[in-house]
């Protein structure tokens, strides 16, 4: 089976929380505003919110990729 992962670059990433708000089942910001993954391997299921989050990003510090 196809599995999707998500790749953050965590020196863009800003802690803006937009990607969270899309998609809180995928996206996390703890307490000291690093971003957690959730769900990484991606189940199909989290794959759409995955990356309408990816595309919210104002500094596009995510990428939703396949392994196929
Ligand atoms: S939207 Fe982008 S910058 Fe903001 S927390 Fe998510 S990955 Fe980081």
């Amino acid at each position: 089976m196809n599995m999707n992962h998500i790749e953050l670059d965590r020196d863009r990433c800003e802690g803006h929380g937009t990607c969270e708000q899309v998609a809180p089942a995928v996206y996390k910001l703890d307490d000291e505003g690093e971003l957690e993954i959730l769900a990484d391997p991606l189940p199909e299921k989290l794959t759409k919110a995955a990356e309408a989050g990816a595309r919210v990003c104002p500094v596009a510090a995510l990428r939703v990729v396949g392994d196929a």
